[in-house]
């Protein structure tokens, strides 16, 4: 478990003064994979540093499984730090020694017994999937076989946390999805608690369960990815999550509606979690005196569980369409009427069709 209460940190120079950090406050539980998410120069480096002292907090604490490492004794936070393992962006791996060298470096160091040391490297590379590689030189492999060697070097002294800065951030994307699959592997089966700073919100949708978002050194966000993702509260996640996620009117809908070929109500159906296996759509021609026109509609797998996003035409009497509209918020479905409006920043119509439409 990670804590981090109350932390900031200010970079001072002659010239000018950076608050980096600006009064933090997280929990990472044992066991998560946590992502914080944010722009360049929102503080992630910084904040995830502290974890492992390799920046210490101007102000406040933080607390790895139990213990402040800036309380301890030089020789206690070394011991301490082996514990934490880091993997970065651009591998930090030494290219005059070889991958079984880069490896078993975090070991030598600490002088132990040659034999062990050369089992426990073997057993790592052969984890992350790179026992052909043994005696190559980091010059001698692709970006992701070099990341792989960051994550066995990282993982060979048995941490019981990981820091990722940026980790896949160097990667085509084919690469970081075989990354990532190695991260999950290693949460799962070592039990290891993963904490990840990226800019890239699919990074988050493929493998956190829990994360923040950071600006300005602050965190202005925090949460289950599924919440953030399908609720976003503040425009810089709004943002993040409409890289993964489309959940406005496209252009060609717009520019349909804009040409008065719809004789129907235009609406936005949001489906979350409950309402996504439904055969909501289906029901509503049957239910209700209504035709029902999709005109776009997408689905997200996130989190074992689906998004959908849908724009639909309900043609009927006006009635029957409350009606309808009614029936699928009661399968919690979130309804938004989409307006022909001149604007296209605002499509939703904000204007409550009597008491069915929320938000
Ligand atoms: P991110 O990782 O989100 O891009 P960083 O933590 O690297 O953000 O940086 C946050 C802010 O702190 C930036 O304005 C950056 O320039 C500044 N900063 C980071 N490290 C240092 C440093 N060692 N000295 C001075 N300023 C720094």
């Amino acid at each position: 478990m990670i804590k981090f209460q109350h932390v900031s940190k200010t970079f001072r120079s002659k010239t000018q003064t950076i608050e980096a950090l600006k009064d933090v406050n997280l929990t990472v539980n044992k066991g998560d994979i946590f992502g914080v998410i944010g722009f360049s120069g929102a503080g992630k480096s910084t904040l995830i540093r502290t974890v492992n002292l390799l920046e210490s907090p101007s102000s406040g604490e933080v607390i790895v499984d139990g213990k402040n490492l800036a309380k301890l004794s030089k020789r206690k936070i070394r011991e301490e730090q082996k514990k934490i393992g880091m993997i970065f962006q651009h591998f930090h791996l030494l290219n005059s020694k070889t991958v079984f060298e880069n490896v078993a470096l975090p070991l030598t160091l600490s002088k132990g017994n040659k034999r062990q040391i050369e089992n426990r490297v073997i057993e790592t590379l052969e984890f992350v999937g790179l026992s052909d590689k043994v005696h190559s030189y980091p010059d001698q492999l692709s970006g992701g076989q070099k990341q792989r060697v960051g994550i066995a070097r990282a993982l060979v002294t048995n941490p019981s946390v990981l820091l990722c800065d940026e980790a896949t951030s160097a990667l085509d994307p084919q690469t970081t999805v075989s990354i990532l699959n190695l991260l999950k592997k290693i949460n799962e089966q070592y039990k290891i608690t993963i904490l990840i700073i990226t800019h890239e919100m699919e990074v988050i949708k493929e493998i956190c369960n829990r994360v923040a978002v950071m600006e300005n050194g602050r965190v202005i966000e925090t949460g289950n990815v599924f919440d953030i993702i399908t609720k976003p509260q503040k425009e810089t996640t709004s943002n993040f999550v409409k890289s993964i996620v489309r959940d406005d009117v496209p252009v060609s809908v717009y520019k349909m509606l804009e040409s008065n070929k719809y004789d129907g109500r235009i609406f936005n159906f949001k489906f979350l979690g409950d309402s996504s296996g439904k055969p909501i759509i289906s029901q509503l021609a049957k239910r209700f005196n209504i035709e029902v026109n999709i005109l776009f509609g997408n689905i997200t797998e996130l989190q074992q569980a689906s998004f959908g996003n849908l724009i639909i035409e309900l043609i009927g009497r006006q009635e029957e369409i409350e009606r309808g509209i009614h029936y699928a918020i009661q399968e919690k479905v979130e309804v938004k009427e989409v307006e022909e409006s001149g604007n296209r920043n605002r499509y939703y119509s904000e204007r409550a069709m009597g008491n069915v439409v929320h938000g």
